[in-house]
């Protein structure tokens, strides 16, 4: 699933291909997402330049001066620059064909991605006003942690995934996360010492930097063959149960925070 690096890697990968150019053409090759794809698009996309590309949280956001139009790639979804007029193959949903000539295309198997146009300013879109602060900014520090972490029972690996508390912090980043400051994934967030804080601050956007670099360095957007594998990395924990740790040799363990798992070294974690 892309979590928050997969989610930044795309918008690096494509934001050059984008910025500046204009929107000649939108093709819907089948609307059925988590949500349809929104019938205006065509209407309000054709004819405009794309400003920016922009993330917030696991949202990308390619601005023009008529509006915005939000991308989440829900569990399966990955966008790909190909050359226009490349016919799109099954689970091809969606193209933006540009004046340079190249197609903007959004694959997804599984469906449960989405696209959403406003004309707003897209921090008020009620998909994104939500959603707690950037965990690579300075806003979401050891102090903005401590303090939102009080008087909280909720554990600390489902407190983290709360994308109310910090934006885009998935469940493989949560374990290794966590697995790197060597906090058990249990911990109530409100027992979080001021010092666990910092750690686990630090260790967040350690893990997400360090992904987002390997993803950078290894992937590529213009691939024709349409098979983006998420990009290749070292993980400490994340399905790796029984599997020995990296630091002590125990056993990786497997927990379970309702439907979701968790995974940690009961030697490293405390
Ligand atoms: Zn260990």
């Amino acid at each position: 699933m892309p979590e928050l690096p997969e989610v930044e890697v795309t918008r690096l990968g494509i934001s050059g291909h984008l910025v500046g150019n204009k929107v000649v053409g939108v093709c819907v090759h089948s609307a059925k997402l988590r949500s349809m794809v929104p019938p205006e698009l065509a209407g309000v996309l054709t004819g405009q330049k794309i400003q920016s590309v922009e993330r917030r949280g696991k949202y990308l956001i390619l601005k023009c001066s008529a509006g915005s139009l939000l991308v989440h790639l829900g569990m399966t979804g990955h966008l790909r620059i190909v050359a226009g007029g490349r016919a799109a193959g099954p689970h091809d949903h969606f193209d933006l064909l540009f004046a340079s000539g190249v197609l903007l295309r959004l694959n997804d198997v599984r469906r449960f991605g989405s696209l959403h146009w406003t004309a707003a300013d897209p921090a008020k879109h009620k998909l994104l006003s939500g959603i707690g602060p950037e965990p690579l900014t300075g806003a979401f520090s050891a102090e903005y942690l401590y303090q939102k972490s009080r008087g909280r029972k909720v554990a600390v690996q489902p407190f983290i995934m709360n994308s109310a508390v910090v934006a885009g912090v998935g469940n493989i980043y949560a374990a290794e996360s966590l697995f790197a400051c060597g906090v058990l994934p249990t911990t109530p967030a409100g027992s979080l010492s001021a010092a666990d804080c910092a750690k686990l601050a630090a260790a967040i956007k350690e893990v997400l930097s360090r992904s987002i670099a390997t993803g950078s360095s290894s992937m590529d957007f213009c691939r024709e063959d349409g098979k983006l594998a998420y990009f290749p990395q070292t993980l400490g924990v994340y399905d790796r149960e029984g599997e020995p740790c990296r630091e002590c040799g125990g056993k990786i363990r497997r927990g379970r925070f309702g439907n979701r798992s968790t995974f940690f070294c009961p030697n490293c974690q405390h």
